[in-house]
């Protein structure tokens, strides 16, 4: 059989993920349950560290987009590998503080941060604020006067790139409620009242043009129209950029039809565009930045589940109910997305049962995946795995219906242990008077 990804395999009937038997770790934890492979998370680290130091020397960083899966234990792993983080609220400084990650190396992205944001990531020395309008970048240089310090921060621009994907994760054209437009002008107005402040450094840019990015030339686009403007900005005002992030949004393969990316031939042209962009526009070569967050977890991911009732509908449909749904992986319901799922305990069993696999929540649109093909025999006390679910499955969870929270299980060197717990019926009282 043909897996999508390599951490993939099966042998005696039997689904096997990061060489560990599923139907024996769906026994051990219970399921729904979240399993991850630690050797596939620094496998990614490594690539996209690896074609960086090629590419670029020493003159550049790659940070984790820790919303893909935000947890103590990806920050202590990322951070060994030699990742900086993308963080988004508070919630994620504390999880990355809390893991003894090195705040200097963290970039604090949202669109929104309100003046409590700003405080809270100040006390715990965030390295660099992306900022994402002048009335933030305000709100910054006013908090940063009343510590005394100078905050770093990157402006988020908009380079107008239209990426073609679904709309949803599609935030780099002119009109996206993220960063400020060069096209309109306000990009060069906002630099020129930054650089008017006296509590913020200003040490460069950042552009993010979506996700799940497959085509040709979207980062070397971007990149060129970023490194006009520095180059323009340069001449008109004197600024100098010391750090261009050009985001995140490398697509993983979720499905067969999914093509396969080679990072390093990706990201080698890339450096070959900006290179000679910066060349072009005569100015120094500003540290690169990289901000993957799916590339890094997503096919280190797999969900667990058991199969309670099945349904025949005759004429119409067959149904799959697995004990999770949406609640631990909203992302069909959320952009259709595309997942690969096996039956872990039938894999040498022929697929020609057509159902769509559902979840237990209380919404016709908790679907994980419709159309799949099962073996007929599924049934009762089955297990389902789901493929590619180590991004934005566990980050977007949520407690509806009641449901508690599925526990993080990672996967190294044919042992396991738990990075989250099961969150208990208790936990969801935690709250309540
Ligand atoms: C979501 C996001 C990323 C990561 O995107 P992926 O598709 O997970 O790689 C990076 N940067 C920013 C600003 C983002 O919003």
């Amino acid at each position: 059989m043909n897996f999508i990804c390599p951490n993939i395999s099966a042998a005696e009937g039997r689904l096997f993920f990061a060489g560990q038997d599923v139907c024996s770790l769906a026994k051990e934890y219970g399921t729904p349950l979240y399993l991850m492979d630690e050797n596939r998370i620094r496998h990614n680290c490594r690539e996209y560290m690896s074609a960086f130091r090629s590419a670029f020397g020493e003159n550049f960083r790659v940070l984790y987009a820790s919303k893909a899966n935000s947890f103590k234990q990806i920050y202590r792993i990322v951070a060994e590998e030699g990742l900086g983080v993308d963080v988004v609220s508070c919630g994620e400084i504390l999880t990355a503080h809390s893991a003894g990650m090195d705040m200097s190396l963290s970039y604090f992205h949202s669109n929104n941060k309100t003046d409590a944001d700003i405080a809270y990531a100040m006390e715990k020395g965030v390295g660099c604020f992306v900022a994402d309008n002048f009335e933030e970048v305000r709100a910054i240089d006013v908090e940063a006067g009343r510590r005394g310090i100078r905050q770093k921060i990157l402006l988020r621009l908009t380079p107008g790139i239209d990426t073609h994907t679904y709309e949803a994760v599609n935030t780099g054209k002119v009109d996206s409620k993220f960063g400020s437009a060069i096209e309109t002008g306000q990009a060069e107005e906002i630099l020129l009242a930054t650089m008017a402040l006296s509590n913020i450094d200003l040490a460069g840019f950042h552009c993010h043009v979506g996700s799940m990015v497959f085509a040709e030339d979207v980062f070397e686009r971007s990149a060129a129209v970023m490194l006009r403007f520095i180059g323009e900005m340069h001449r008109r005002h004197g600024f100098v950029c010391r750090e261009l992030d050009l985001g995140g949004g490398y697509g993983v393969r979720y499905v067969e039809t999914d093509p396969y990316l080679d990072i390093a031939a990706k990201i080698a042209d890339v450096a070959e565009t900006v290179k000679a962009c910066c060349e072009e526009e005569g100015i120094d070569l500003p540290k690169i930045l990289l901000e993957p967050g799916r590339g890094i977890v997503a096919d280190a991911g797999m969900t667990v589940y058991t199969v309670g009732t099945v349904k025949t509908i005759p004429g119409y449909k067959n149904y799959v109910s697995i004990d999770g749904g949406m609640t631990d992986n909203p992302r069909y319901a959320l952009y259709e997305s595309a997942y690969t799922l096996f039956c872990a305990n039938r894999m040498d069993e022929e697929r020609d049962f057509l159902s769509d696999v559902v979840g237990r929540c209380c919404e016709s649109g908790d679907i994980i995946q419709p159309k799949v093909y099962m073996p007929s025999t599924i049934g009762r006390g089955d297990i389902v795995a789901v493929c590619t679910t180590g991004a934005y499955n566990y980050s977007m969870a949520s407690n509806y219906n009641r449901l508690p929270r599925p526990p993080i299980v990672m996967l190294r060197d044919g042992e396991s242990y738990v990075a989250v717990k099961r969150e208990s019926l208790e936990d969801l009282l935690r709250n309540d008077l």
